[in-house]
Parts: structure tokens; C-alpha cells; sequence
């Protein structure tokens, strides 16, 4: 088979600096040893988040000047209403500044002291807004989902028997809607298939409960479902998008993920009345309804954005070039969450590192190391990041979209393979200082 290219060409280019390890090592100690606290200057390649950092079309940008800054009306908004219309089937949608303040405005509304949401896995900012309400998020995987070393299709799938106990346990009215996110975030970017979000919606439906998405993923997670789910095979990615929509009463959505923009969310309602008091929140704390706290130019990006999202040659690219990076660690013997997501690869920092205990953070240790070696800036999700509740010991490589070439991604690989042919070398560390929350953005370490 041939290879399977970019399917773009570049206009603009951004230099990026190639340190030497001294400089890094400098930066490493003058940031405490947290990866957070480096400046995105001293990195060469950065695969700390796939959130917001993707390139624009020249589309987007021809958009960005077209931009329409009428506080009520603006052209841009009808734009970016007709596409996420067309696109998704809904009536109600508000534009919100990120994913975050769609799902504010949701749990302000439907959650509170003695409700429960369950979803396959709460993002960590729905789980926060879901506690800021006073309501209990819960996560409700299935085995295989829990299994990194298992290579399932669809690994993100809601588990529909634990949804029905928690319903006879706690009571349908206790339960304000039931969430599915797609692709599951904190598994790998992990698919839910078609087949298990209609039984979702059938026991949605028995029960009188509303499903939502958290459809940040939603066309990576289309084309996954177009490639593995019997009966798809010849469905236009559209089509199956629209099919997933349909199935839902509502989705928070942010844009900086499959609407290939920097800036930006969604909020989509199928209810009139929440619609409504969902309006009234955003124009108390957002703006108003035509623009939601973003200007007129980023509705024109993202009208674009989520447009070029559903090209397939995009969508084969972006998730062959994420599996690429995959295939080539597990080649060289590095264990990684398998099969791989769509928007990141996740190394097992345990297995790599076995010389370290968790009491050293492996991941932190291998992140540093990455780092201090070949200048890649990664993401550990492990005990650190969950405080101890670690289900396992990650290291995220996530991947921009649209941002570096088949050659940084090679890079990229033969440092990583460098690092575990040296593994023996990379050190454990110890926490200096940490804040009472969310440690990961801003405690200082040290080597052990
Ligand atoms: C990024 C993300 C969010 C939150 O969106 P922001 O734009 O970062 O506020 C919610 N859910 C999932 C699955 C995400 O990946």
C-alpha cells in the first residue's frame, strides 16, 4: 500500500528552535522539573495537548478576515449556525469561548446537590463542573475499556449494564441526563460504537432520561466507527456524524478539538425551555447568544473548521499518522494503550520504567527524560496528575492537528526508542512544593 500523505501543503511556516541539552537542562531546573512550566520557546516538539494547538486552512484564515463584529446578528454567527445546523440536526445552539464554559452553563442548569451524571469517562473539567454543582460524576467503562493491553475496537463504549444498575439504584429521577463521551478522552481517544449509543438511547428512552454528548472527538470518532462497525463500511463520515446526533438530546462540544480551531465551543440543546434558560446563563457570564464570548472572526473559523473536520482524506490522515507513532513504539518494544486513539498515544511509563516505583513517578520521570533528551514535551497522566487514584502510570504523546510532518513524527519515535534503549538512565522524582489542586500544572519536583 502506498503511503498515506498530508493531504495539505504548507503556506505559512513557524521556526522551531532547536536547543542543545545543556539548554535544557537548564530549563529543566530553572522550571522545577514540571513540563508545564517550560516555555513553549524551548521546546521543539510539543505533545503536551491536541487542544487548540492545530494549524488553520487558508480557509480559516480568509474567514478570520471576513469576520463579521456586530454584536447582535452578525453574518459570521448565521454562518456558524447554518454549518453546525447542517451538520448536527439541532435547533438550539449557543457558541460558548470553550468546551468547558458549554458544560458551566449545562451543570449550573440540570446538575446540583443529589444528582449523579454518569458517563463511560467525565473529561476533568465536566467532572469539575458536575461537583461545582454539588451532583456526582460517574465513570461507567466496560472491562475491556480498563484493559490497556486489549485490542478492542471500541474501548470507549459506555457499560450499558452498570448504567442500568446505577438507575435502580439511585432512581431515574436522581439522574438528569446521561453523558457519552466520544472519543473517550481518558482511555487513549478511544471510540464508542454506533450500536452502543443506541442502547444507551433505548435505556435513555425506558427511563425518560436525556443522552448528551461530550462530542469534542465526534468526526475522529465517526471515522473510527466507518472503519470498524459492521454495516458502515460504505456510510459518508457525515452521515454517520448525523447519526450519532440524532441519537442525542443534547452535546457540549469544544472546538478546539474537532473544530480545528484555537478558540471556541458549543452548546447544543434539543429542549426548548433549557435552551432558553441556557441562553439567559451565557449572556449573564459570556456575551450574547450570536456571539458567546468569542469574536465574530473565530464563528467564521469554526464554521470552517467543523466543515473540513468531515473531509475523509483529513480524518484517514489524522488517524493513521496518530497509529503510525503507534506502531513504530510498539515495534521497538514499547508498551503502549492499545489499539491506538485517535488523538494521542499513550506510553505505559511503568513498563518502561520499571527501575522506578510509584512512589517516584515513572511518568514524570520518562516525561523529563524526553525532554532532557531530544527537546519533545509530553504529558504524564498518572500519579500525579489523579493524586494517587491512578488507574495506571501514562505518558501522553498528543498529537496537534495538521501541525508537524511524517519526519517530526519519525523524530519523535527514534527519540522515544533512544530513551527506552537507555532506560536504566532516567530517574524517579520527588515533590518539592504543590498546590491543594490540580498539582500538575504547578508543582515543583526534583530528581530522586
Ligand atoms: C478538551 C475537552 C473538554 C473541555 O474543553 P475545553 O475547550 O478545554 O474547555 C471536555 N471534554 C473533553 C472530552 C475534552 O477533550
Amino acid at each position: 500500500m502506498r503511503s498515506i500523505i498530508e493531504p495539505f501543503r504548507i503556506k505559512v511556516v513557524e521556526p522551531i528552535r532547536i536547543t542543545t541539552q545543556a539548554e535544557r537542562e537548564e530549563q529543566l531546573r530553572k522550571a522545577h522539573y514540571n513540563l508545564f512550566l517550560i516555555p513553549a520557546e524551548y521546546v521543539l516538539i510539543d505533545l503536551l495537548t491536541d487542544s487548540g494547538t492545530g494549524a488553520m486552512s487558508s480557509d480559516q484564515w480568509a474567514g478570520i478576515m471576513r469576520g463579521d463584529e456586530s454584536y447582535a446578528g452578525a453574518r459570521s454567527f448565521y454562518r456558524f449556525y447554518d454549518r453546525m445546523q447542517e451538520i448536527t440536526g439541532f435547533e438550539h445552539i449557543l457558541p460558548t469561548h470553550q468546551g468547558r464554559a458549554s458544560e458551566r452553563l449545562l451543570f449550573e442548569l440540570i446538575g446540583g446537590p443529589d444528582k449523579v451524571v454518569p458517563n463511560n469517562a467525565h473529561f476533568d473539567t465536566t467532572r469539575a463542573n458536575i461537583e461545582h454543582s454539588g451532583a456526582k460524576a460517574l465513570d461507567l467503562l466496560t472491562e475491556e475499556g480498563q484493559t490497556p493491553s486489549c485490542d478492542a475496537p471500541f474501548k470507549g463504549n459506555l457499560n450499558i449494564e452498570a448504567l442500568r444498575a446505577l438507575i435502580s439504584e439511585v432512581g431515574a429521577e436522581r439522574i438528569p441526563a446521561v453523558f457519552i463521551t466520544v472519543t473517550c478522552n481518558n482511555i487513549g481517544g478511544q471510540p464508542v460504537s454506533m450500536e452502543n449509543l443506541r442502547q444507551a438511547r433505548a435505556v435513555c428512552d425506558e427511563f425518560g432520561l436525556p443522552l448528551f454528548l461530550d462530542a469534542c472527538r465526534f468526526a475522529e470518532n465517526a471515522y473510527f466507527i466507518k472503519m470498524r462497525e459492521p454495516g458502515y463500511e460504505d456510510k459518508s463520515v457525515a452521515e454517520i456524524v448525523r447519526e450519532m446526533f440524532d441519537l442525542a438530546d443534547g452535546a457540549t462540544i469544544s472546538a478546539k478539538k474537532d473544530g480545528l480551531v484555537n478558540i471556541g465551543g458549543v452548546l447544543l440543546l434539543r429542549d426548548k425551555t433549557l435552551f432558553q434558560n441556557a441562553s439567559n446563563q451565557l449572556i449573564l457570564t459570556e456575551g450574547y447568544v450570536t456571539y458567546g464570548g468569542l469574536a465574530g472572526r473565530d464563528l467564521e473559523a469554526m464554521a470552517q473548521g467543523f466543515a473540513e473536520v468531515l473531509h475523509e482524506d483529513y480524518l484517514q490522515y489524522r488517524i493513521r499518522s496518530t497509529a503510525y507513532v503507534g506502531e513504530k513504539l510498539l515495534d521497538a518494544g514499547v508498551s503502549i494503550v492499545r489499539p491506538p486513539g485517535g488523538h494521542a498515544i499513550y506510553i505505559d511509563a511503568a513498563a518502561f520504567c520499571p527501575h522506578i516505583p510509584t512512589t517516584e513517578f515513572p511518568g514524570q520521570g520518562l516525561a523529563i527524560e524526553l525532554y532532557r533528551h531530544v527537546g519533545i514535551r509530553s504529558c504524564e497522566i498518572g500519579s500525579i496528575m489523579f493524586e494517587g487514584n491512578a488507574p495506571m502510570e501514562l505518558v501522553r504523546l498528543a498529537i496537534p492537528r495538521r501541525v508537524y510532518t511524517q519526519s517530526h513524527m519519525d523524530y519523535t519515535c527514534e527519540g522515544i526508542i533512544e530513551v527506552f534503549e537507555n532506560r536504566d538512565r532516567i530517574r524517579g522524582v520527588k515533590i518539592i512544593e504543590q498546590p491543594p489542586a490540580l498539582r500538575h500544572f504547578t508543582a515543583k519536583f526534583d530528581l530522586v
